[in-house]
């Protein structure tokens, strides 16, 4: 199963190669909802990162990993 993490990763790929390996280029990509010829609809992932954010499911497994970690830090 293809992960989101590894989907933005093919994504910040491409762009990269789109802007002939230029990180600052694709940072500064003007293909975005603003631009005024033509939009990109890969410009909000570009930078290999969910503009949304982690998922409500990846949220409660990381709070889960956190309060497990705890419990076994005052138990040790
Ligand atoms: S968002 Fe689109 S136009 Fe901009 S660098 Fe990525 S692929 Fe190229």
């Amino acid at each position: 199963m293809t992960t989101k993490t590894e989907l933005l990763q093919v994504i910040r790929k491409h762009c990269l190669e789109c802007c002939g390996g230029s990180y600052l280029d694709v940072e500064k990509c003007t293909a975005g909802p603003e631009a005024k010829l033509s939009t990109c609809t890969l410009w909000a992932y570009r930078m290999g990162k969910d503009p949304d954010g982690p998922s409500e499911a990846k949220i409660e497994a990381g709070k889960k990993s956190f309060r497990f970690l705890q419990q076994a830090n005052t138990q040790a």
